[in-house]
């Protein structure tokens, strides 16, 4: 292990996962740490710190939300990646408002699944140093002067278009929820998520290179938007 590879918590009870996922990630220049329960997370975690957690939900002393709530209720940010079965969207759901950064539906890609978390390590480092220009692809937002350019033009937003890029935008890689989109833009939870979904179609006619496969900003369904 190299000084400063990162070091991921897989927790995860399904050995051969569990080992696959190991060598994955080693192969990928991260160091690893390996838990099959909740009891023995809690342990590695104490002995050392991680920059990042996968976690499986179903284990075999305590349900995986347990450890989720439990890090979260003493102020602890590790990223953490949720691994769920494809079929429980109320758990992943559950798991990312909870404070879950992402979550990967099993059965999962492996190229998906380390998107993913690289994508949950940018999203930790952003957090300790919170820019107010945000970059992805060729795009740059500068939330604070409410500027967007794409491949460095200018790109004109009305201003509902860009409080959800905005809002979005300081999330970058991690699922919103279409509640907090609603709030942000309507100032309200409660508002017709069929205005939210036009909305969407707008700034993707502006920011995608075609609006139709968007890249940039993704649909979570059955829980909201994510901009890549
Ligand atoms: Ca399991």
């Amino acid at each position: 292990m190299t000084k400063d590879a990162q070091r991921v918590l897989i927790i995860e009870d399904d050995k051969p996962l569990r080992a696959t996922l190991a060598a994955t990630l080693k192969a990928e220049g991260y160091a690893i740490v390996e838990a099959g329960s909740v009891t023995s997370a809690r342990q590695r975690i104490a002995e050392g710190p991680i920059d990042l957690a996968v976690l499986d939900l179903g284990l075999p002393d305590q349900d995986g939300i347990a450890l989720l709530i439990e890090l979260r209720a003493r102020g602890d940010m590790t990223p953490i990646v949720v691994l769920t079965a494809r079929h429980d969207e109320a758990t992943k759901v559950r798991a990312l408002d909870l404070g879950a950064d992402d979550y990967v539906t099993k059965p999962f890609g492996l190229a998906e699944l380390l998107a993913r978390i690289r994508s949950a390590l940018r999203h930790g480092v952003q957090l300790r140093g919170s820019p107010p220009v945000v970059r992805t692809g060729n795009l740059t937002m500068d939330l604070a002067r409410r500027i967007v350019t794409k491949g460095g033009a200018d790109i004109r937003l009305t201003r509902k278009e860009f409080d959800l890029l905005a809002e979005l935008a300081i999330d970058i890689g991690k699922p919103v929820p279409h509640e907090r989109l609603l709030e942000a833009i309507w100032g309200s939870p409660d508002a017709d998520i069929r205005y939210l979904r036009v909305y969407i179609g707008q700034v993707r006619d502006k920011i995608e290179d075609d609006p139709h496969h968007p890249v940039l900003l993704v649909a979570e369904p059955g829980y909201g938007y994510r901009l890549s």
